[in-house]
């Protein structure tokens, strides 16, 4: 990309989010011209990457810090996703498990109860199931419990483990395949953009492009260059990290725990890993971090230009904290990393999944996890849970907390029928077919 080049549609970052546009972008529309620009050397390197998220697909039934309406949205974006996995019969791609959310004591047992009643007729897959069935769906669930304590666990058949990087390639792939004028920009940093003549002037470190229309699909670094041009000055980001630690053979199927009320982040889980089903894996662990992507210690200082370094955007996190009650529980998450006295506070968390568990077995993961671009709603001193999309003139842009990486194909099609409204007639939407497909 050595002189200037223009496309109809510039989508900046190929992870999940950017590869399913740009599959349903080729696939289901005739956009055509379309270039996805990555700054890494191959897709899915950053929050995608299987070693940094919790390879789940949420569909909203045993995330109990959902509520039903907003469970049932997750969920149409999840079948989407689902079937595309399952038409790929790829082994490499996604594993069919058992999801849970486990009840431990009376008070989160009954709330799992009135969930099921709730959810049932929505979520026809979902059962609630007492010691007995736990025993034998999860034997190490129950090894050494106390027979006083009450259990129980809403489990769905519908697990899935998606390692998400297969994932954005397979689309790639397939994206290639049906439109001849997509390009792939690796090793190509977005450093800046500009509207100008009714395009946009996008400055990368292997020269400009120009495009009609632009999707932002870079993490924290879309809210970054969408205040460049003067979009969601109203936020911030608070990039919260999450570590993970390993800890052997021990379950079969995703073991999640039921949520705090109020507390905006889950609780860490138990889940087998999607590239090595012999291993359980333990977090995601909740730390602010000061970074844009993890381990990436140069980002500090784009960290630096978003406005949560400022007065507004500092009283804006102290307000977060205090409402949250989140004094206690992030000093917690910050010491888990620590060398011996992190592994001795975090085997208390897992003693609730797996009571018998011993320190020697537990491993922190070092070098995984990534961070969860969380928005900060700066007028309000609120943080915006899920994620965040802000429309400008014929440009998007997409920030994707968890659980963007589920709801991967879901955003691409609301993406899609924004790409075609600013096209003005020029294009056209396939909606029925991406139904067909897909829906
Ligand atoms: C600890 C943790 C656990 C999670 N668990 C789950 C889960 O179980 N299920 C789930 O659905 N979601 C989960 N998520 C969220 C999920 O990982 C993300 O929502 C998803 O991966 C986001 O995909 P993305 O493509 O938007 O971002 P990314 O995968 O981060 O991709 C952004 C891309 O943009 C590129 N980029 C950035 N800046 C530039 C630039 N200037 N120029 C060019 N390219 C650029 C990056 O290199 C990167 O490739 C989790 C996240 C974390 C951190």
């Amino acid at each position: 990309m050595a002189e200037e080049r223009r496309y109809s549609l510039a989508i900046i970052g190929g992870g999940v989010t950017g590869a399913a546009l740009a599959y349903v972008a080729s696939r289901y529309t005739d956009i055509g011209s379309i270039v996805v620009i990555e700054k890494n050397a191959w897709v899915a390197q950053v929050n995608s990457h299987p070693m940094n998220n919790a390879q789940t697909s949420h569909d909203g039934g045993t995330e109990t810090n959902y509520d039903l309406a907003h469970a049932l949205k997750v969920k149409a974006a999840a079948v989407m996703l689902r079937r595309y996995v399952e038409s790929k019969k790829d082994p490499l791609l996604f594993k069919k498990t058992h999801r849970m959310v486990l009840g431990v004591g009376a008070y989160e047992v009954e709330k799992l109860r009135k969930r099921f009643e709730d959810f049932k007729s929505s979520y026809p897959d979902l059962r609630l199931i007492g010691a007995e069935e736990l025993k034998t769906l999860e034997p190490m669930l129950m090894k050494d419990r106390s027979l006083d304590e009450p259990v129980a666990a809403l489990v769905s058949s519908e697990g899935y483990a998606v390692n998400y990087q297969r994932l954005a390639e397979c689309l790639i792939s397939d994206a290639m395949t049906i439109n001849k004028n997509l390009e792939l920009s690796f090793n190509t940093g977005v450093e800046s953009i500009r509207h100008e003549h009714a395009q946009y002037m996008i400055e990368t470190t292997k020269g400009n492009v120009r495009a009609d229309m632009v999707v932002f699909a870079a993490g924290p670094y879309s809210l970054f260059f969408a205040q460049q041009l003067g979009y969601g000055k109203r936020f911030a980001i608070l990039p919260v990290a999450g570590s993970f630690y390993s800890g052997g053979e021990l379950v079969r199927g995703k073991v999640y725990r039921v949520q705090v009320e109020g507390r905006p982040f889950a609780e860490i889980h138990g889940d087998p890993d999607v590239l090595n089903s012999r291993d359980t894996r333990f977090g995601p662990t909740t730390k602010p971090l000061p970074l844009m992507e993890r381990h990436k210690y140069e980002t500090f200082f784009d960290f630096l230009k978003l406005p949560l370094v400022s007065l507004r955007g500092i009283a804006s996190l102290f307000k977060i904290i205090r409402q949250n009650k989140l004094v206690g529980y992030v000093a917690k998450n910050m010491v888990y990393d620590l060398p011996l006295i992190g592994k001795f506070f975090f085997l208390k968390e897992v003693r609730v999944i797996i009571p018998s568990m011993r320190y020697s077995d537990l491993k922190l993961r070092r070098g995984a996890g990534g961070i969860r671009p969380q928005i900060v709603d700066l007028p309000t001193g609120t943080l915006q849970m899920g994620d965040a999309t802000i429309v400008g003139d014929n440009i998007i842009f997409n920030t994707t907390p968890s659980p963007g990486a589920s709801i991967c194909l879901g955003n691409a099609k609301r993406d899609a029928a924004e790409l075609i409204k600013f096209g003005e007639g020029k294009y056209s939407f396939d909606v029925a077919a991406f139904e067909k497909d897909l829906g």
